[in-house]
């Protein structure tokens, strides 16, 4: 039994369990793979403090850290459910049928970026396919760059890189874009950046270490045509890893876990934090404050107790 039971083990969670271990309370964390989506990230330029890392580096440091305290953390485990006992403890079901239960829950389970699922996407991920404009914008500088999809997400990314790079396209598969108009407007209005509608992407082009151009099928024509370019932000959509969480907590439109500025979900006891909530702005640094600040909200739900 633990006062604070900790699901999911990126940044958010790893920040949680420390700041909790400090407090001296009985802490547990279960997590499917230590580290989350910072073991797939390549270079990381904007974690503040440090000028420059790599994924896997930072997720050996904080591995590094979060032994230095007496933390149990169960790796390799994946939570199923979620149930509120009569005690007014919170159980949680593994799928390996394992049943823990805590006086508090902090859920930092994350996301994962929709992809368009289509040949060389896989294979050119970190080597030209990019999820995340604020991370990896800056590597394409004076570039020609994709954004894919036509959005609220998609339509902000382009404006932010029409900024950087010397080029931008927006491909939206509908014949118009789904973005704010005031959005659109500014889209638009930049001499940099052409947008074309109803358009399917079909393929990554690559020559093996590289991006060299985007495959597209026009809808209209069904005619497949070639861009020229060096990068392609895929910006279709966040996944929040909250499945197993449907029907017991309530989630946003968009699958999120709702959270207030503590952290409190819509459970008692159970707080969340990450890229799983409705917290803005999905980056590392956020997700760490954010698992801090649940991390201290259960500790003041467990003083009240
Ligand atoms: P995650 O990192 O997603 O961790 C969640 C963890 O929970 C995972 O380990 C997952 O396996 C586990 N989990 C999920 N479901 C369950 C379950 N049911 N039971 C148990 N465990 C579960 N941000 C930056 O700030 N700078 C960058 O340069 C940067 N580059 C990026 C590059 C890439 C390719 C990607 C994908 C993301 C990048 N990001 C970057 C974003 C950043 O990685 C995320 O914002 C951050 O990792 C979110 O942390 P988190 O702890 O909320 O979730």
């Amino acid at each position: 039994e633990f006062d604070v039971l900790i699901i999911g083990g990126g940044p958010a969670g790893a920040a949680a369990a420390i700041y909790a271990a400090r407090k001296g309370v009985k802490t547990g964390v279960v997590t499917e793979k230590f580290g989350g989506q910072v073991l797939d990230t390549l270079g990381i330029e904007n974690f503040i403090s440090v000028k420059e890392t790599e994924g896997p580096k930072l997720v050996a440091a904080l591995e590094q850290h979060v032994k230095e305290y007496d933390i149990d953390v169960m790796n390799l485990q994946r939570a199923k459910g979620l149930k509120k006992l009569d005690d007014g403890k919170v159980e949680v079901e593994l799928e390996n049928g394992a049943k823990l239960s805590s006086k508090t829950i902090i859920l930092s389970t994350g996301a994962r970026w929709r992809e368009m699922n289509v040949p060389g996407e896989a294979e050119y991920r970190n080597k030209g396919v990019a999820y995340c404009p604020h991370c990896d914008g800056p590597l394409y500088k004076g570039k020609r760059v994709a954004v894919i999809g036509g959005g609220n997400s998609g339509v902000e990314a382009a404006i932010d890189l029409a900024g950087i790079v010397k080029e931008v396209t927006l491909f939206e598969f509908d014949t118009k874009l789904k973005a704010d108009a005031v959005l659109q407007k500014k889209l638009y209005s930049l001499p940099n950046v052409k947008v074309i509608l109803n358009a399917l992407t079909t393929e990554v082009n690559g020559n093996g270490t590289k991006v060299y151009g985007l495959s597209y099928k026009d809808r209209a024509t069904d005619e497949t045509k070639q861009v020229e370019l060096e990068g392609i932000f895929v910006q279709i959509g966040l996944l929040p890893n909250t499945d197993w969480l449907k029907g017991t907590l309530e989630l946003s439109k968009h699958g999120e876990i709702v959270v207030d500025h503590k952290g409190h979900t819509s459970m008692e006891g159970v707080f969340a934090a990450g890229d799983c909530t409705t917290a803005p702005y999905k980056q590392i640094i956020i997700a760490m404050g954010e698992g801090a600040n649940a991390s201290l909200a259960a500790f003041d739900h467990l003083i009240r107790q």
